[in-house]
């Protein structure tokens, strides 16, 4: 069994497979494929999910996988998250992902990448690939060596550099989205927000924040990144089990996943969540969890888009000013979700996977109108 449906237009999520096959047919993904080269030790998986909207856009993670099906498990859950990403936020991409199995510690090669980008370049721009954890934009340069379907490669090669200045940018607009619904304006000025985890995030929308007037609390486990906010900005620190029940006016989850669960959803003190973390619902249920206690959750796929936005303006020839404009529309986006969940009466995060849906939906159709005779 591939996932559960636990409200209506909510997605399925992958969670265990019985086979390929199995996650292939259920789910609807267009293709998995398995790349290996025994001279380097490369094993990865590629996972294309969708591309009704554009050629699969996502990451590369290069982790140590405990087993092959948790490769492909994750592997197929990033690649569906991503096309829901890319729809909501209007990008011309589909859905894809792939992992590297093995600790890039001892791994990582100039000929492993190497081998990995001729793979890649052999999936003839189906899918274009992207850095992600355990990968760095040094690796997608080298990469670069051997395709041209690879992005957030450095400036100097034409490319858009590291995403997380554009995913705090986008970030900062959603929260805006969040205090017009909320306080009946953008500004943030005077608002308490409380960011959990400032590492390339966190840290630049903590200065973004400042820069509103917003007042700060911070906390990480690495505490020189928290000592830097609290000297720049005046921030208060707290530690890392307590900044979820800081009483504030949004909560930021910025550092890694499910920071929303059973157990720290009923300790928030805050009237909205927006924060760039990936997956930061434990499960789909927290979503009607949030809801039940009147927390507004700005779902994270829609937040913290601002990455993939900016990586999308590339293949049109970067533009930061042009890419830091369409980020800002994260802002409206959030904006329809919310008169979406109002409307159909369910939470902000099936909200979301349905404008999605509908999106690819509408635009594949226009596929079927004939452009030659
Ligand atoms: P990062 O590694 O630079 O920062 C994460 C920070 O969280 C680190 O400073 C780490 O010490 C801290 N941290 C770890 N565990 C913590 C805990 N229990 N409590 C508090 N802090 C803790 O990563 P990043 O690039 O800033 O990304 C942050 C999150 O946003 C991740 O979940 C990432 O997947 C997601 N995200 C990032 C981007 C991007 O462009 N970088 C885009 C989309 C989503």
């Amino acid at each position: 069994m591939i996932g559960e449906r636990s409200e209506p237009g909510a997605r399925q999520y992958p969670r265990a497979v019985a086979g390929v096959f199995d996650i292939v047919t259920t789910d609807g993904f267009e293709q998995v494929v398995y790349l290996h080269d025994a001279g380097t030790g490369l094993k990865a998986i590629v996972a294309i999910h969708s591309t009704a909207l554009g050629p699969a856009l996502g990451g590369t993670r290069f982790y140590p996988y405990a087993s092959e099906d948790d490769a492909l498990v994750d592997v197929c859950r990033l690649a569906q998250g991503m096309t829901y990403k890319h729809a909501v936020c209007g990008n011309d991409l589909g859905g894809g992902k792939a992992v590297i199995i093995g600790d890039p510690a001892t791994l990582r090669s100039e000929a492993l990448l190497r081998a990995y980008g001729r793979f890649v370049e052999g999936l003839s721009g189906r899918y274009l690939t992207a850095e992600d954890v355990g990968t760095t934009q040094a690796d997608m340069d080298v990469i670069r060596r051997e395709t041209t379907h690879v992005t957030g490669v450095s400036e100097s090669l034409g490319g858009s550099g590291d995403p997380s200045p554009a995913t705090a940018w986008g970030v900062l607009w959603a929260m805006k989205a969040v205090a017009e619904r909320m306080w009946g304006t953008p500004s943030l000025a005077g608002r308490h927000v409380c960011i959990s985890g400032v590492g390339k995030v966190g840290s630049a929308l903590a200065g973004h924040l400042a820069d509103e007037g917003a007042k700060l609390t911070v906390s990480d486990v690495r505490q020189p990144a928290v000592e830097a906010l609290v000297e720049r900005h005046g921030a208060v620190a707290v530690a890392p089990e307590a900044a979820h029940t800081v009483p504030c006016d949004i909560f930021s989850p910025c550092a890694l996943g499910a920071a929303l669960n059973s157990t720290t959803i009923p300790e928030l003190r805050c009237d909205a969540v927006v924060g760039s973390a990936n997956n930061q619902l434990a499960s789909i249920a927290d979503a009607e969890r949030l809801r039940h206690r009147g927390v507004v959750y700005a779902p994270d796929f829609v937040a913290n888009a601002g990455g993939v936005i900016n990586i999308a303006e590339e293949p049109h020839g970067y533009d930061h000013a042009r890419a830091y404009d369409r980020i800002r529309t994260i802002h409206d986006t959030l904006l329809r979700v919310f008169e979406r969940a109002d409307l159909d009466g369910v939470t902000t995060a099936a909200a979301a996977d349905q404008l999605a849906q509908e999106r690819i939906a509408s635009v594949s159709r226009t596929r079927l109108i004939r452009t030659r005779p």
